[in-house]
């Protein structure tokens, strides 16, 4: 058995940790069964990004009808759009695998492993045991037991990448981000898109007002139903039937299409990891339960990133890498702080969010609300943008913001100045007071803080 001072399980967020302790001159393994660099540049954020900025440039070349543009659009390649995204993979595996192999004081082990023992793994046959241990394995796509699905087949995020043709048609089960993405993405490519959600709203952990105006926009573009269950699925003729059933008033109906897709969240990798047989806890939903300082119940093993289930974005996994490798290697423990951690969703409209929604901000808070639509601002009117909005979630005495949602054109960069403030103390005036460029859209985030609806 080799002895190590740190192993890292997962070369996604791991590779930070990888690094830090290697400046540490610390002698380290890294285990992964790959792809390496996990599924940000694989499998979730880069490949879908990849693919959305053209169906994005699709969408707004429809859209330009609005402002006397008319232009035809003669012919979209999708096969080059997907050759193009599975390229750059192909180029970020090559240089991380390079980048790998050069790093001293580093042994990599590729496959799968597992605990054998207390800070025992067992992977690609040989037993590797570390002083302290980061659990960064991440997480994979959740399937429902839905009936005939797995004799059927079905995409996911990691087996849409490999779609040679374009489907003609696809149902997509999941309403939830990576549905409505990839939706957005390959309606624009021209498919027949249908959304089946079972909650009453699409990306539900985003504000019901957004959710609302995300329906209608999609909503032109594709079929989305709600409140709609996914029961069975079975083959009809070249193409696929899902039953579905209307889970208000139980009517059922059946769905053809080419292809379907299941995009219904996402499972903790902590069970390929066994990591009962070290004493690591997990909890009912199978993620690894972390302390503020992302240590697990096993003194020495810390959990990172999507394996812990705490904010499933790469930045949030990034940040928690620096934050455990910090409490591992130095002295003095920082705690993780997750209360201006953002996201977007890549759908059209965007949609970016920081912070509580009101609902949850309203629990421990007195709080007001101030609101804007991108057409009350100058360069949202030049836009012609009428349907996008931000909305502001302010402690009433304080001041101080404690959520901001966006939905609309560049949302994922607007949302940045508040995620600045929030984190910089958080009061308005970290806003207000700052000079905006007029006309531009950022002044959108000053009249929705400016726009509170005192009561
Ligand atoms: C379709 C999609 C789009 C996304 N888009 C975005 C986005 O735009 N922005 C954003 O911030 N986030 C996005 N995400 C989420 C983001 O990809 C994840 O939050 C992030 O990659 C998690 O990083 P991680 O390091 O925790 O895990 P990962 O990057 O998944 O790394 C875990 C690694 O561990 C390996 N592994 C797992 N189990 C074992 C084992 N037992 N032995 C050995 N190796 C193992 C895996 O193979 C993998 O390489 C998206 C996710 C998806 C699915």
């Amino acid at each position: 058995m080799k002895n190590y001072d740190a192993i890292v399980v997962g070369s996604g967020c791991g590779m930070l940790i990888v690094d830090e302790a290697l400046s540490h001159d610390l002698k380290v393994a890294l285990v992964d069964k790959g792809p390496l660099g996990g599924t940000c540049p694989n499998l979730g954020c880069i490949p879908s990004k990849m693919l959305i900025y053209p169906a994005d440039r699709i969408v707004e070349i429809e859209e330009d009808r609005k402002l006397g543009i008319e232009a035809k659009l003669t012919r979209v390649d999708f096969q080059s759009i997907m050759e193009r995204m599975r390229k750059s993979m192909r180029k970020n595996q090559s240089h991380i695998r390079e980048a790998i192999s050069q790093l001293k004081n580093l042994d990599f082990y590729k496959g799968k492993g597992h605990f054998v023992g207390e800070y025992t793994i067992s992977v690609a046959g040989k037993e590797i045991r570390g002083e302290k241990i980061f659990l960064a394995s991440g997480s994979r796509p959740f399937i429902p037991p839905i009936k005939g699905l797995e004799s059927i087949g079905y995409l996911t995020n990691e087996t849409v990448l490999g779609l040679k043709e374009r489907p003609d048609s696809l149902v997509i089960i999941g309403g939830g981000y990576v549905g409505v993405e990839y939706g957005h993405f390959l309606a624009a490519m021209g498919t027949r898109v249908t959304i089946l959600e079972m909650a009453d709203r699409l990306v539900l952990a985003e504000e019901p007002e957004i959710s609302a105006l995300l329906k209608k926009a999609l909503g032109r573009r594709m079929e989305i139903y709600l409140n709609t269950q996914a029961e069975e699925v079975r083959q009809n003729g070249s193409g696929v039937g899902v039953l579905v059933k209307n889970r208000k008033n139980g009517t059922q109906r059946e769905l053809k299409a080419q292809k379907i897709m299941v995009a219904v969240g996402r499972r903790s990798n902590a069970d390929l990891l066994k990591v009962e047989n070290t004493g690591v806890e997990t909890d009912k939903r199978g993620f690894i339960k972390v302390n503020e300082y992302l240590e697990t119940s096993k003194k020495n093993i810390f959990a990172v990133g999507d394996v812990n289930g705490q904010q499933m974005f790469t930045h949030a996994a990034n940040r928690e890498a620096a934050v455990a490798a910090h409490n591992a290697l130095h002295d003095g423990k920082l705690k993780m702080d997750y209360h201006a951690i953002p996201h977007a969703v890549y759908s059209y409209p965007q949609i970016a969010a920081v912070g509580l929604t009101e609902e949850q901000a309203s629990v421990n808070h007195d709080v007001v609300m101030g609101r804007a639509r991108y057409f009350d601002v100058a360069k949202g009117e030049a836009m012609m943008e009428k349907e996008g909005f931000a909305k502001a979630i302010v402690a009433r005495d304080s001041r101080k913001i404690l959520g901001f949602h966006i939905i609309g054109p560049y949302a994922p960069i607007l949302i940045q100045e508040v995620v600045n403030a929030m984190q910089s103390g958080g009061h308005l005036n970290e806003i207000n007071e700052g000079i905006h460029i007029h006309p531009a859209l950022p002044e959108l985030i000053q009249l929705a803080l400016s726009n509170l609806e005192e009561s």
